[in-house]
């Protein structure tokens, strides 16, 4: 356990809240959670072992570990309960910047003023949120992927008036808790390999979306290229396809380039409530998407 951090709070239990509050508690820290939605810790849970089952893919601590990890969380159905001598407060609401900024606004007034505040935006830097509070200098993004399924990395980067202290007392936390962190030196949107993450939903997008190729072929070819379980469509669905939405929208906002536009068959896939693994359909039906078929590599 990391010296200075005792207790993880995490607002949002979502796909990734729910993961990062049991990936902490699996390393011993007392961890408590809070999300408006009373059922999403136990539902989300669901959803990661039926996507574990799909994928072949695990925690990095045993499964019987990650069990007892999760009955650990303690959920809360007040912020400020949650917030209560919390040392870092992991936010991990969806991807909209006013929506961010009155959660970090509460969450400011409500924890502890020693508190770290990290941001898990997949796309926003904290400088977008640090004015929302009193305590810019103890701002982050910790950007998690998916420590449920073994990606243990986690991107890194600090706002604009964040200490060297605080970046340190994130780094070390992360190791803590069992990942690697992946440390921005200069703000930049998307971070480390989020960035590179992104340039392949980008392309793999655009050719599906404008009906160039049919998006089995583009995850076969990664699958065989890379030797993954699951190709770039195949993780979109696991992501959340609003969650990959609204991520895109960032982008295009920031640029206003068409070409980071994401594409309107995807806002149609969205609007039908085809959201992945979580609705049970996205691009792949589930609990039993053809990617995880035997023959599918055949083509
Ligand atoms: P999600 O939609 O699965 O979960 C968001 C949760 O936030 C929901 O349970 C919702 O009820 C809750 N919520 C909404 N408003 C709230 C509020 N005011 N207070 C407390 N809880 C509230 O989204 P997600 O996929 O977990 O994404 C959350 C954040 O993590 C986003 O910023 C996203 O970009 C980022 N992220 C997602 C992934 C991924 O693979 N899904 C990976 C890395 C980062």
């Amino acid at each position: 356990m990391e010296e200075k951090i005792r207790k993880v709070a995490v607002v949002g239990t979502g796909t990734l809240g729910t993961q990062i509050g049991i990936q902490a508690a699996c390393f011993d820290y007392e961890v408590s959670a809070y999300d408006t939605d009373e059922g999403s810790f136990n539902r989300v849970q669901q959803n990661l072992k039926a996507f574990m089952k799909i994928s072949g893919r695990e925690p990095i601590v045993p499964m019987e570990d990650w069990e007892k990890g999760s009955d650990k969380v303690k959920f809360c159905t007040e912020l400020e309960e949650a917030l209560r001598d919390a040392d870092i407060v992991i936010e991990a609401v969806p991807e909209d910047l006013e929506l961010k900024r009155k959660v970090f606004g509460r969450i400011d007034a409500l924890a502890p003023r020693g508190a770290i505040l990290a941001t898990n935006s997949s796309s926003m830097p904290v400088s977008k949120m640090e004015s929302a509070t009193a305590r810019p200098e103890q701002c982050l993004n910790t950007h998690f992927y998916s420590p449920a399924t073994g990606l243990n990395m986690v991107d890194i980067m600090g706002g604009t008036k964040t200490t060297a202290e605080t970046i340190e007392a994130g780094k070390a936390w992360i190791r803590s808790i069992g990942c690697v962190p992946l440390t921005v030196k200069k703000e930049i949107l998307g971070f480390c390999f989020n960035r590179v993450w992104r340039a392949i939903k980008r392309e793999t997008l655009y050719m599906w979306g404008e009906g160039f190729v049919d998006f089995r072929d583009i995850d076969r070819a990664w699958m065989i290229f890379t030797g993954m379980t699951q190709g770039p469509f195949g993780i979109m669905d696991n992501v959340g396809l609003d969650v990959v939405y609204d991520i895109e929208m960032v982008y295009y906002n920031e640029s206003r380039d068409p070409k980071d536009h994401p594409p309107e068959a995807l806002k149609a896939i969205v609007e039908r409530e085809e959201l992945g693994l979580k609705t049970g359909k996205g691009f792949y039906t589930y609990p039993d998407p053809e990617f995880s078929r035997p023959d599918f590599l055949k083509g």
